[in-house]
Formats: C-alpha cells, sequence, structure tokens
C-alpha cells in the first residue's frame, strides 16, 4: 500500500521567537517578501525592526491587498523579482500565509501565524479565490513552508476567537482521519504538484499521521479550557502553549497526512452562504464535527463528550452559533449538495452518504446542540 506523510523542514514555537525571524530568512539569502496585511505587520514591527538589524537582513513589503487571488499573487511574484528577494516570509492569517505559499510556489517561504484561528500554517496546500470572494481552486505545492514560526506572546494578545476557531478546526482532525482510516480513503499529503481539484493521486494516510490527529484531540480535551482562560488574559501558560501546538502544529499535519471527511465537506457547503454569516472557517467546522459523528451514529458518550468540550470553551454547537439559523430549505438543500462534491472528502466517508442523510445531519446536529446547552 502506498502511504505519503507531508510536514514543514522546520516548526518552532516560543515567546518572542519572532525576534529571531532574521536568523531563518539568513538561511535563505538577504531579502525577503514580506506578504501580511497592514495592520498585522504594523502589530509586529518593532519586532521585526530588530530582527532586521540583529541578522543583517532586509524586508520588502509587498503591500499585500488582503484576497489570495491569480492577479495578486502575479502582482507579487514580479515585486519579488523586481527587488531580487530571496525568500518569503507570510505573516498574519489564512489569508497572507496562503498568498505567500502561492506566489513562493512553496520554495523557501517561511511562515508567520500571527493568529492560530485554523491548521493551514503547515500545510502545502493553499485556497485560491476570486475577485469577488468566491472559490476559485486548491494548489499543492512540492514543498510544504520551510520554517513555520510561532510567537506564542504575539499570539496571546490577539483576540480567543481565533484560538477558539483554531480549537473547532483541531475538534474534527482526529475524527475526520478515523473515518479516512476506515474507509481506506486517499490523503492530500499525496497530492502531485500544481493547481487542481480533488484528489489526483493514490496514497493513503500513516500511523504517525493518525496518532497525531488523536493526540490533537486529547489535548484539546485535557488543556482547551484552561488554554481559552489564559487567553482571555493574554497570559502565554503551558496550557496555552499546548493549545498554540495542538490547532497548528498537530491539527496541521493530522488532517494533511490523515485526512478530511464529512466535516470539511460540510464546511464547504455552507461555504456556499458565506454572505449570510461571518462565521470563522473553525467555528463552521465546530458545529459541522458533531454533524459527521450523528451520520456515524457515533456512540452516546464520544458525542457528548464532544458537546460538553465545546459547550466548557465556547465553540459553536447550534447553526444559530454559527448565523445560519434562518437557513430555507432551498439553502440547506443547496449546502447538502456542495458538501456531497464528488471530488470531495465527503467520499472518505466508509460508506455511501447522500444528500437526505446531510441535511438530517445537519438538522439533528443543531437540535442536539441546542438541547444540550438547556442541559
Ligand atoms: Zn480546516
Amino acid at each position: 500500500m502506498r502511504k505519503a506523510f507531508i510536514s514543514p523542514s522546520k516548526y518552532v514555537q516560543g515567546e518572542k521567537e519572532l525576534n529571531n525571524l532574521g536568523y531563518y530568512i539568513a538561511q535563505l539569502g538577504k531579502k525577503a517578501l514580506i506578504v501580511g496585511k497592514e495592520e498585522d505587520i504594523d502589530r509586529v514591527s518593532d519586532q521585526l525592526a530588530y530582527t532586521e538589524d540583529k541578522f543583517e537582513v532586509e524586508f520588502v513589503n509587498a503591500d499585500f491587498q488582503g484576497e489570495v487571488t491569480r492577479g495578486e499573487i502575479t502582482r507579487l511574484q514580479k515585486i519579488f523579482k523586481e527587488n531580487h528577494c530571496d525568500c518569503l516570509v507570510g505573516l498574519g492569517g489564512g489569508k497572507a500565509i496562503d498568498t505567500a505559499k502561492c506566489v513562493a510556489e512553496g520554495k523557501n517561504v517561511i511562515i508567520v501565524p500571527t493568529i492560530v484561528a485554523q491548521d493551514a500554517p503547515t500545510s502545502h496546500l493553499a485556497d485560491i479565490y476570486h475577485e469577488d470572494g468566491s472559490f476559485d481552486a486548491s494548489a499543492h505545492f512540492q514543498d510544504s513552508p520551510s520554517v513555520v514560526l510561532v510567537d506564542t506572546a504575539v499570539i496571546a494578545k490577539a483576540p480567543s476567537r481565533y484560538l477558539l476557531a483554531g480549537m473547532g478546526d483541531a475538534l474534527a482532525t482526529y475524527f475526520e482521519a478515523r473515518a479516512t482510516r476506515r474507509s481506506n480513503s486517499n490523503v492530500n499529503a499525496g497530492q502531485p504538484n500544481g493547481i487542481q481539484d480533488g484528489i489526483a493521486q493514490e496514497a493513503k494516510g500513516t500511523n504517525a499521521a493518525y496518532a497525531l490527529a488523536r493526540l490533537a484531540y486529547d489535548m484539546l480535551l485535557e488543556h482547551g479550557q484552561a488554554a481559552k482562560l489564559a487567553s482571555d488574559l493574554n497570559q502565554v501558560t503551558p496550557a496555552l502553549e499546548d493549545i498554540i501546538e495542538t490547532n497548528v502544529l498537530l491539527s496541521g499535519l493530522g488532517f494533511e497526512s490523515g485526512g478530511l471527511a464529512a466535516v470539511h465537506a460540510i464546511y464547504s457547503g455552507f461555504s456556499l452562504l458565506h454572505e449570510k454569516s461571518d462565521a470563522l472557517h473553525g467555528e463552521i467546522v465546530s458545529f459541522g464535527t458533531i454533524c459527521q459523528l450523528l451520520m456515524e451514529n457515533a456512540p452516546k458518550a464520544e458525542v457528548e463528550q464532544v458537546l460538553a468540550f465545546q459547550e466548557a470553551v465556547g465553540l459553536p454547537m447550534t447553526l444559530s452559533d454559527i448565523g445560519f439559523d434562518d437557513m430555507t430549505d432551498e439553502e440547506l438543500e443547496a449546502v447538502a449538495e456542495k458538501a456531497m462534491n464528488p471530488k470531495g472528502s465527503i467520499q472518505s466517508m466508509p460508506f455511501d452518504v447522500t444528500v437526505q442523510a446531510v441535511k438530517s445531519a445537519i438538522l439533528t446536529a443543531d437540535r442536539l446542540g441546542q438541547a444540550y446547552k438547556k442541559g
């Protein structure tokens, strides 16, 4: 059986680690094109100036426009060439990170998340969008990022909503890897290079990735609540460090090499209605986790463990929590149909799924979340 596992060359996290960014740039050259939203770069400008000086490297600001479009990628590639840059730094949230990966085409890219709202930083994958914000395509690169650098002090100062959303994304990782394993489906780590849609190359998950996915779930149950409280107080604690590692490294490796299943398919269904709600990716994934467990008819104790965790930390458990409580029947139908994409991760479920089954899971998960909240 062919199996694949992919990861960044280096993962480093610590308090004030951003001060060492110049060191990693110096391993790749002298000049780095920095892709980040203005407000994110401003938040850490003192540290960027410090590291530039200390390690004698130079930043070229890309003046990133905020969306991962083919036009923006081409524009930044031109700036990269004109300025004779040696490497890319993607700094900020998902959009800046994905754009940096695309501009670099996977080569010599350093990822610096300033929030940990989802598990994309470690992956060799980036999502590209149209100018109007609708989804265009996914791109896979030969290499994962050269370095993923996480400054825990920067993460602690960010709004807790992001950390929580990252926990929502990490919550699904184990259950989706488990479904992928049960169905012996392919994982993303086996994807060939380039922009394409769906799983194109046969590769199954490793035991290593499955163990990391399981560890992500165990870490959330053990340290999630304490980490959320530390984040509310902007404090770096061992629990917060554990959850930052969970959201970025464990969930990142777990999803990419362990596989996605119904949860992310349902997320992609809801993305059709993105104008209705400002829910973050990980918030929708939190709700979607209950949907998948219901589709699997998972043991009551397991479903209750997930619900109890969601309630303890404040993650979405109902449609109202993610802003979709006024969905029409037509919208629900459209969400379920989109989730059933024949090339999508719903195919990794270990049994046949229908549009009706997805609809039933969404409606029942919502009721279950409501009932659980009422106690
Ligand atoms: Zn995700």
